[in-house]
């Protein structure tokens, strides 16, 4: 439903709040963010993807992450309309991908190890909960992809199909977090190139927002049958996604709007769109210098 996401060098969680609630009037049933996380806060969790997901109001979600000394320069949000899976928290976005074999693989240690304190103490349903907490926050400690997504991906079935039989473990019902394990499955350095490789394999439409793991400083975004703008920063430095220009008013009125089938690269000091040929081959990237 609601799409933004920012590069930065200060902490963007404010701006991508504030994004979420210019967009909250189009109606939502959870919303959730993820950053690169800095860890000043938090040293123990160390850098990486934090997310933190609200099937409440989007006041409620910046409380969260308030609590939880979630922030960070790197960041998408979300607000969900569900089409495909209730309206959940493990539903919300962003969706993560943490690799072949690793969602189930630390849920089910975290309940195994439960399991077995649970049996020695007689405590099963103490243990069940703390497995579950367990669950929560390893698998928020160690995505490697983060997504948000608006629209529907027609295929989803036939490409969850086969990333399954290749490892991956799906921790939601929606149409959404394949794309995540896709993006995963193409990913060697290059998010971009990942991104690229993974879109022409979707049917239907998209609006996404993209971060690796790897990449600290790298929002990549993709749109085909749903809306997605580029937001250029005041001073150059920081760089927007939205999908409605609205989410970004007082932040920047200097908006992109992309094309159908474009890619954008969004780094703190640079921005570059890549469209597609009429062949439906990717071009090379090149530094956008499209009319604002
Ligand atoms: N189809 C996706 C879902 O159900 C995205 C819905 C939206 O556009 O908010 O999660």
């Amino acid at each position: 439903c609601g799409i933004v996401g920012a590069v930065s060098t200060r902490n963007i969680v404010p701006i991508l709040v504030q994004g979420l609630q210019r967009l909250e009037y189009r109606g939502y049933d959870s919303c959730g963010v993820a950053v690169h996380a800095a860890s000043r806060h938090a040293p123990h969790r160390g850098a990486g993807l934090q997310r933190a997901r609200s099937t409440a109001r989007v006041a409620e979600l910046l409380q969260q992450v308030q609590a939880e000394h979630i922030d960070g320069a790197t960041g998408i949000a979300h607000t969900r309309w569900a089409t495909h899976g209730a309206p959940a928290q493990h539903n919300a976005h962003p969706h993560f991908s943490h690799g072949r074999g690793h969602a189930g693989a630390t849920a089910g240690s975290a309940r195994d190890a439960a399991g077995r304190a649970g049996d020695a103490q007689g405590k099963a349903g103490d243990a069940q909960g703390k497995a579950g907490d367990a669950q929560g926050k390893a698998g928020d400690a160690e995505g490697r992809v983060a997504l948000v997504h608006n629209g529907i991906i027609e295929n989803h079935e036939e490409l969850s199909a086969a990333l399954q039989a290749s490892g991956y473990l799906f921790t939601s019902q929606t149409d959404t977090e394949v794309i995540a394990h896709l993006i995963d499955s193409h990913y060697s350095g290059d998010l971009l190139a990942a991104v690229q490789a993974s879109v022409v394999q979707l049917h239907g439409a998209y609006a996404i927002a993209v971060m690796h793991k790897d990449e600290p400083h790298r929002v990549v975004g993709a749109c085909a049958g749903s809306p997605l703008v580029l937001g250029v920063g005041k001073n150059g430095a920081e760089h927007f996604l939205a999908s409605d220009a609205m989410a970004l008013a007082g932040v920047t009125d200097q908006i992109v709007y992309l094309q159908e089938g474009d890619l954008a690269d969004l780094q703190p000091g640079r921005y570059a769109i890549a469209g597609k040929t009429q062949g439906g081959a990717s071009q090379p990237l090149t530094p956008a210098q499209r009319p604002v």
